[in-house]
C-alpha cells in the first residue's frame, strides 16, 4: 500500500474544487486534488457559459482548463482516480483511500463532490442533453429566445423556472405526471395564471426525438395511455436534484437531501472538513456560487490550518 501525506486534500475537481486548490496551493499548501470523474465537473457540460463575471463568452470546457492550469501552476497536484475506498474523516487524521492501492493524508478535507440533476432516464435523452434538452433555467433559457419550450415537472423549481423561461420563450407547456403540482400556492397561481404557459397534467415523456438537434418529445397520456408527438425546440427538466455525496453517508453531517451541511465557513461538523459547491446544501447552485463558496472553504481551511500549526509549535524554552 502506498502512503502519502498532504496538508490539504481536496475531493472534486469541478469548478469549487479547482478554486479551493487555487487559494490552498498559492497559499503555499501543499494540496492534492482527487477526483472521481471529468476534471471540470458539470461545468464541461454546458457549451457555453455566458453569466461567468469577466468572461463574456466562453466554453465549459475552455473555463474548466484554465482553473486546473492556474492550480497546477500554484503548484497543486491533480489525479484523476478510479475508485474512492475509503474516506475516514476525524477531527485529528483524516485518511482518504484510493484505487485499492493507495492512502492519502492531510490536515485539511475540503469536500467538493458537486451534484447532479435527476434525468427522466427515457431514450433519446443523453442524445440530445444540451442540444436541446436542459436542466438549468439560468444557465440556457436564454439561448431559447422567441422559441417554443416544454418543462416537464410539477415542483416549486419546475413552476419557478417555467414562468422564469417565458422572458424568453414564446410559449412555455409543462408537463406533469399527476393531476395536481407540489409545488407552493403561489408558485402554483403565477405559473397556471400565466398567459404565456400551457399545461399537460398526467402526462409524461415516453421518448426524445430529432435528428441533429431535438425536434419533439414522444407524449403519453396516463389516463388514456395515447402516445402523441409533440413538436418542441427545447426541453428543461425540472424533477429534482441529487448531490453526490453517496460516500459521505455517516463520515460528515448530511441533510434529509443528502446535501452537506455547513456553517458559514464552509466547515462541516467535523473540525478541519469544509465543504463547497453543488454539494452542500444551498438554494442557487451556479459556476459563480460553487467558486465563492470555495474561496471561502479554502480561506477558513488555510486559516485552521495555520491555527492549529501555531497550537502545535512547541513554546519557547524560558532561559
Ligand atoms: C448542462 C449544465 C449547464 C450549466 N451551465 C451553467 C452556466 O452556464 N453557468 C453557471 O454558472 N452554471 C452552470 N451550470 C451549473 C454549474 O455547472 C454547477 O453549479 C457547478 O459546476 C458546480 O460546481 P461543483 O464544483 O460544486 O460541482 P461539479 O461541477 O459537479 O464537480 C464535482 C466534481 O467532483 C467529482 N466527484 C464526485 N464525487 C466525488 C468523490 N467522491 N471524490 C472525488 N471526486 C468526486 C465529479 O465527478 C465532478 O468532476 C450548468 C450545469 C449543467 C448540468
Amino acid at each position: 500500500m502506498h502512503n502519502e501525506h498532504f496538508d490539504a486534500i481536496v475531493l472534486g475537481a469541478g469548478p469549487a474544487g479547482l478554486t479551493a486548490a487555487i487559494y490552498l496551493s498559492r497559499a503555499r499548501i501543499k494540496t492534492l486534488v482527487l477526483n472521481q470523474g471529468t476534471v471540470g465537473g458539470q461545468m464541461i457540460l454546458t457549451h457555453e457559459v455566458a453569466n461567468y463575471p469577466g468572461v463574456e463568452h466562453v466554453s465549459g470546457y475552455a473555463l474548466a482548463n484554465i482553473m486546473k492550469k492556474q492550480a497546477k501552476e500554484f503548484g497543486a497536484v491533480l489525479k484523476t482516480v478510479r475508485t474512492i475506498d475509503d474516506i475516514a474523516l476525524l477531527a485529528d487524521k483524516k485518511t482518504v483511500s484510493v484505487n485499492g492501492d493507495t492512502v492519502y493524508t492531510a490536515d485539511v478535507v475540503i469536500l467538493t463532490p458537486g451534484g447532479r440533476s435527476r434525468t427522466l432516464g427515457v431514450p433519446g435523452e443523453n442524445r440530445f442533453k444540451g442540444h436541446g434538452i436542459s436542466y438549468c433555467a439560468t444557465c440556457d433559457g436564454e439561448f431559447f429566445t422567441g422559441k417554443e419550450i416544454v418543462v416537464v415537472g410539477g415542483g416549486n423549481s419546475a413552476l419557478e423556472e417555467a414562468v422564469s423561461l417565458t422572458k424568453y420563450a414564446t410559449k412555455v407547456t409543462i408537463v406533469h405526471q399527476f393531476n395536481h403540482f407540489q409545488g407552493f400556492q403561489h408558485a402554483i397561481d403565477e405559473a397556471l395564471n400565466h398567459p404565456k404557459i400551457e399545461v399537460m397534467t398526467e402526462t409524461v415523456v415516453n421518448e426524445f426525438y430529432g435528428d441533429e438537434r431535438l425536434e419533439g418529445v414522444m407524449l403519453r397520456n396516463l389516463k388514456t395511455n395515447e402516445v402523441k408527438p409533440f413538436a418542441t425546440d427545447g426541453v428543461f427538466v425540472f424533477i429534482g436534484y441529487q448531490a453526490n455525496t453517496e460516500g459521505l453517508n455517516g463520515v460528515v453531517e448530511l441533510n434529509k437531501w443528502n446535501e452537506i451541511v455547513v456553517d458559514a465557513n464552509m466547515q462541516t461538523n467535523v473540525e478541519g472538513v469544509f465543504a463547497a459547491g453543488d454539494a452542500i446544501a444551498k438554494r442557487f447552485r451556479q459556476i459563480t456560487t460553487a467558486v465563492g463558496d470555495a474561496t471561502t472553504a479554502a480561506l477558513a481551511a488555510s486559516a485552521w490550518l495555520h491555527e492549529r500549526k501555531r497550537e502545535r509549535k512547541p513554546a519557547f524554552a524560558n532561559s
